[in-house]
């Protein structure tokens, strides 16, 4: 602990000194050119399974100088942006938000799905010619961009600048920084939870920068370990906003024993697991320390042209999975990442000059309420086994056909079969089809099920058919689509999860900040697709090459 605070504050004191030489020059800059061509610096912040709600949930908690209300107050909400697509998922999120397109187009349809052509499952950000930089363990380095198949608005800045802008993905989860960053990004971090430490691949570097081993050198994780997580604000806080502390509906993230707040014992994982503090507010802490460091090293916005950094806060979708909307670990990792986030904004004042960046923040998909806490309400809800279901559907499947595991996979809400086999053994493909589909039907949880091919000629309503249409691709998508009712959701009965079309994944938040943005608010309805157009509209740049999105007008000064 001591370590670490004297390590942070000579880093600090460093900061200082450099942010005191940047002030003056931004002052200069501002009186001599009061609006400038264009912003020194994008800042993209997605906050990993942000539901739009939050926003004003949580508002009376809010520090008038964090982060949300700030961005609310002195920048622009677009408060009705849905997501126009399924499955609402991590990788088609940071994909759609940073290229504007959609699955159908931009080819990532899951964070995994079952790969028609290759037969096997694939996952989004995987490239096996590719290897780990830094202290990488089995796969967690080998990874690239490569399977997202159009440009991103950073590809599109490097392009318009003939690649003097430099372009940085950063955040805990691989897909959460490659995707954002883009084909042409100068780099791309993040972190891999078996070593603990931050790193790249051999598609963006040949050596992790000094400045990132000397980061990892930190052991920052180590001393958030000693520090634990207990709450930040008065208990009576909790019990007016949640539901109580322990509920046996939440996932014990920090073993069977640590039933609820304070969490105190996290010293334990030091040296053995490090996928831990990713459940813990302290990775919106480290990540935020982590993007200060690569501003300063990369130089990011201190060049002739608008450079670009892309921030994926991934804690709060782990929180969220874990503990659910309305626990008392959701609300008190919101609050500290309001105050996070005003801490960086006025990092980002000092350093470039108040109004000289523009920045958004979004978030990749919302997320469901827990199942059990919907039905302790009396509110429509359930839990779809969809592994169980697999199974049953399977064994079923050998019993009629003779042929096993002809079902490959049940992700994204599509069911994909083994066409090697079925073709193979002359099996009649419509009648397994059919089966399966007649099971799904028959299941109290599932709303409809009907073949992809299919899908035009189903009624059903347009927002749903327009939304699977775009998450649709013809070798990265199942076979079979099933939709759940409201407030279902597939997995375990504890925690909670999302990837449907519903309002609750579907609705987030959107806010805009800094050059180039007017202040204001709108109820109309807008996209995740449209934040792309949107930047390529302010920045004057070429939409991406998938781009399907509007410029968000009201925005744009
Ligand atoms: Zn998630």
């Amino acid at each position: 602990m001591k370590y670490f605070f004297i390590a942070g504050l000579s880093i600090i004191c460093n900061l200082n000194v450099i942010a005191q030489s940047k002030n003056t020059t931004a002052q200069k800059n501002n009186q001599t050119n009061i609006v400038a061509a264009k912003p020194k610096l994008v800042v993209g912040i997605v906050i990993d399974q942000m539901r739009w709600d939050y926003l004003y949930r949580f508002q009376p908690l809010f520090a008038s100088n964090g982060g949300f209300k700030r961005m609310m107050n002195d920048g622009f909400n677009c408060n009705n942006t849905m997501i126009p697509y399924t499955p609402t998922v991590t990788a088609c999120g940071h994909t759609c938000v940073y290229t504007g397109s959609v699955p159908n187009i931009h080819g990532i349809t899951g964070n995994n799905w079952w790969d028609k052509n290759a037969n096997r499952e694939m996952y989004c950000t995987e490239d096996k010619s590719e290897s780990g930089i830094g202290n990488a363990k089995g796969d967690a380095g080998k990874m690239s961009p490569r399977n997202m198949l159009v440009t991103t608005i950073g590809d599109e800045l490097r392009l318009a600048t003939n690649f003097e802008s430099r372009v940085v993905g950063i955040a805990f989860k691989d897909r959460g920084a490659i995707l954002p960053a883009g084909h042409s990004a100068n780099a791309a971090y993040w972190y891999d939870r078996g070593t603990g430490e931050f790193i790249s691949s051999t598609f963006y570097m040949n050596a992790l920068p000094n400045w990132v081993s000397d980061f990892n050198a930190r052991k920052i994780v180590d001393s958030f370990y000693r520090v634990g997580w207990q709450t930040k604000l008065d208990k009576s806080v909790y019990k007016q906003y949640c539901t109580d502390d322990v509920k046996e509906y939440e996932y014990k993230a920090f073993g069977k024993d640590a039933l609820g707040f304070p969490y105190n014992n996290l010293a334990q994982f030091i040296n053995k697991d490090y996928n831990k503090i990713i459940s813990t507010p302290h990775g919106d802490k480290i990540m935020i320390e982590l993007a200060k460091t690569t501003l300063l090293n990369e130089k990011l916005g201190m060049n002739k042209a608008t450079d670009m950094l892309t921030v994926s806060f991934s804690t709060p979708d782990y929180i969220g999975h874990n503990f659910g909307p309305n626990s008392w670990e959701l609300l008190d990792a919101y609050v500290r990442l309001d105050e996070e986030l005003g801490k960086f904004f006025d990092f980002l004042d000092a350093q470039y000059g108040k109004g000289s960046y523009t920045s958004f923040l979004t978030a990749d998909h919302a997320v469901a309420h827990i199942p059990a806490f919907m039905q302790e309400h009396k509110l429509p809800g359930g839990v779809f086994d969809d592994k169980a279901a697999e199974k049953e559907m399977n064994a079923e499947l050998l019993r009629q056909f003779g042929a096993s595991h002809l079902i490959v996979s049940s992700s994204n809400f599509q069911i994909s079969f083994n066409h090697h086999k079925i073709d193979s053994m002359n099996l009649d493909k419509e009648k397994i089809f059919d089966w399966v589909i007649k099971y799904l039907k028959s299941r109290n949880e599932v709303m409809n099920a009907f073949e992809l091919d299919e899908l035009m000629e189903q009624p059903m309503n347009k927002t749903v058919r327009e939304m699977l249409a775009n998450g649709y691709h013809q070798s990265r998508s199942g076979d079979i689509q099933y939709i759940l009712k409201p407030g279902f959701i597939d997995g375990m009965k504890t925690g909670t999860t999302h990837g449907l079309w519903n309002p609750y994944d579907a609705h987030i938040p959107l806010l805009w900040y800094g050059w180039g943005i007017k202040k204001g608010s709108t109820h109309r309805e807008t996209y995740m697709t449209d934040i792309a157009a949107t930047l390529a509209a302010i920045l004057k740049i070429q939409m991406p090459s998938g781009c399907v999105g509007k410029v968000i007008t009201e925005v744009i000064q």
